[in-house]
């Protein structure tokens, strides 16, 4: 199924210009490019990294493309190696935005721009350019697709019990998802029309080192065990990836809750949580076309490889603790089982196949 996933992910490289080898006509013809990205164990990473690769490679850049099984020194020797090996520039999804501070010296170093990718490198003055989706915006749309779960949004008064999720702390994502979601949900619990009821409100509380599904589904756990007893019912679950959302649906599962679920949101729009979508069970996630960030990223590098200023639109929002990095933002989109078919299989994500 995966391999089948891949492919139409990987269909929308022909929307890119293929200018072919005439873009490295210059000094950088041909050059290798380094692409890292944190780990296979999440299906986006997957469509990202063969995304990248497959539009470079037309532009007739070579491509070295590694994972890290989200461990943190496997990360920062695979960039010093793309750097050793001669890259001329490094496009980097980091495990730990603050991890590699001295391989971008390294890179900056030896004239290597570098380009994050998703997620913001902080604390470095040796990142030049950011593509990524609006990220602050994911967030206001996972608390808003809760609401509209909830039924908030057609009237209904509550008071509903939640619990609240946060992605990595280390991952500078997290945050913006956060502060987007608690900027719609904040207002809702301070009217009482949202209860959490673990009473764990806080970012700290609610972060999940390295996006582990497991983890995610102890913490449900044991929020269940010891807040939800004597009938009380938790009605909606903000979560910020599809990955945690399956594990903490699991932790519902176990303890005996059924259709209807509680409402639990996502993100990613992975396989597997699309078909939980169509079966009921998670409520809704949020897609972030990974061609088109592919796309705008590859674009990015072909500039910058050219002596050319990359296109960006948003020269304010991230600023790594360094500098604010010049960045390129797509939009994100909230699908739930009302639109699905519109989104996901109507942009050939993924096929009606693929979702049976
Ligand atoms: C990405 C999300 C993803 C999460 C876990 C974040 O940095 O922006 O799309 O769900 O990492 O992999």
């Amino acid at each position: 199924a995966l391999a089948a996933t891949m492919t139409a992910c990987g269909s929308s490289t022909k929307t890119v210009d293929a200018k072919a080898s005439s873009s490295a006509a210059a000094g950088n013809a041909g050059a290798m490019i380094g692409v890292t990205m944190p780990t296979k164990s999440s299906e986006r990473w997957i469509h990202d990294g063969d995304n990248v690769k497959q539009q470079l490679e037309k532009l007739g850049y070579k491509v070295d493309l590694q994972y890290a099984e989200n461990d943190i020194p496997t990360q920062a020797n695979q960039i010093e190696n793309q750097i050793t090996k001669g890259a001329k520039l490094l496009i980097i999804a980091s495990i730990d935005g603050t991890a590699i501070t001295s391989q971008l010296q390294q890179a900056a170093d030896n004239k290597i721009p570098v380009i994050a990718y998703d997620r913001l490198i902080r604390n470095s003055p040796n990142v030049d350019y950011y593509a990524t989706f609006d990220n602050f915006k994911v967030g206001v749309q996972q608390a808003t697709s809760l609401l509209k779960g909830l039924g908030v949004e057609d009237g209904k008064k509550g008071p509903f019990n939640v619990e609240l999720f946060a992605g990595s702390p280390d991952d500078n994502n997290a945050t913006f998802f956060w502060n987007g979601a608690m900027s719609v949900l904040k207002p809702k619990i301070d009217d009482g029309t949202l209860k959490v009821a673990s009473g764990q409100t806080d970012f700290k509380q609610a972060a999940i080192l390295r996006w582990d599904p497991a983890t995610a589904q102890k913490r449900m756990e044991d929020i269940l065990t010891k807040t939800y007893t004597g009938g009380k019912k938790v009605d909606g679950v903000l979560s910020p990836y599809d990955g945690l959302s399956i594990g903490i649906l699991s932790a519902l599962k176990s303890s005996g809750y059924g259709k209807p679920y509680p409402i639990v949101t996502g993100q990613d729009a992975e396989l597997q949580s699309v078909k939980s979508i169509i079966a009921d069970e998670q409520y809704s996630t949020i897609f972030k076309d990974t061609r088109k960030l592919a796309e705008q990223t590859v674009k990015m590098a072909d500039s910058v490889l050219k002596g050319q200023k990359p296109e960006v639109n948003n020269e304010k929002d991230y600023d790594n603790g360094n500098k604010v990095v010049p960045s390129y933002l797509l939009d994100p989109v909230i699908v739930d089982k009302s639109n699905y078919k519109e989104i996901i299989i109507g942009s050939n994500y993924y096929t009606e196949d693929q979702l049976k």
